[in-house]
């Protein structure tokens, strides 16, 4: 795994062409970081687990299949996130960059995400791996709040929306996630274990991967995912 050594130069705005891929287990904080960094870098944020929740939310076809698996905190079958994800890879915004968060979650994925990348002449640029310790995550996840219109995240005690079960940025009412429930937590971190964890070592024989430590508040870790960048972009000029 690599380290930071310096001060951050990229600012707010600033564009850069590249594609990462955030990975940590549930709680990591994997949602928030991608929606920020997409924001600040005006890269594409891909959320397959946003993608699922509005199939579902929604009553398709696709989102009726998901929910079940969801609800349970088990993974969606492979072909579903598959179909998923080539449809949501023709969209043109992601030529500009993208930021990848819930995918892949498995080797078998990972292979996938190399083969529909390959069919466009892309590759992954970086892996950041938001390493997170279990008590922080069972402690996030049991009072996370979400927003059902912009998708904010809020925390109960850590980060209060102002106004009770209101997002503070676009007035949505804020929701907990039917999978943020105790038994389900559980098990979502068991299927992490299982399943996601072996991507590290597999994105670090790539020689692909970036860790940062993400049991900090977010800002904290936001900076430190953007030193990352800035040094990578900067040990990569043409
Ligand atoms: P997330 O929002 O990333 O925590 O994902 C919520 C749920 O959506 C997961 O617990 C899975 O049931 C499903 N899901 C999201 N991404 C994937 C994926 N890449 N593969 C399979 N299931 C997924």
């Amino acid at each position: 795994m690599k380290v930071l050594l310096r001060p951050a130069v990229l600012k707010a705005g600033d564009k850069i062409n590249m594609r990462i891929i955030l990975l940590g287990p549930p709680g990591a904080g994997k949602g928030t970081q991608a929606k920020t960094l997409a924001e600040r870098l005006n890269l594409a944020h891909i959320s397959t687990g946003d993608i699922l929740r509005e199939n579902a939310s929604k009553g398709t076809q696709l989102g009726q299949q998901a929910k079940e698996y969801m609800n349970k905190g088990a993974l969606v079958p492979d072909t579903l996130v598959s179909q998923m994800l080539t449809q949501r890879f023709s969209q043109p915004d992601i030529q500009s960059g993208f930021i990848l968060d819930g995918y892949p979650r498995n080797i078998n994925q990972a292979e996938t995400l190399d083969d529909v990348l390959k069919q466009r002449n892309m590759g992954i640029d970086m892996v950041i791996y938001l390493d997170t310790s279990e008590s922080v995550i069972i402690q996030r996840l049991s009072g996370r709040l979400v927003c059902s219109l912009c998708g904010r995240n809020f925390h109960i005690k850590n980060m209060p929306p102002e106004k009770e079960m209101t997002c503070d940025d676009c007035g949505g009412r804020l929701y907990q996630r039917t999978d943020d429930k105790e038994e389900t937590i559980k098990k979502r971190l068991e299927v992490y274990k299982k399943e996601s964890s072996g991507l590290v070592q597999h994105y670090q024989e790539k020689s692909k991967l970036f860790s940062v430590s993400a049991d900090q508040e977010a800002p904290m870790v936001i900076n430190k995912i953007i030193q990352l960048i800035d040094e990578y972009n900067d040990s990569h000029k043409k």
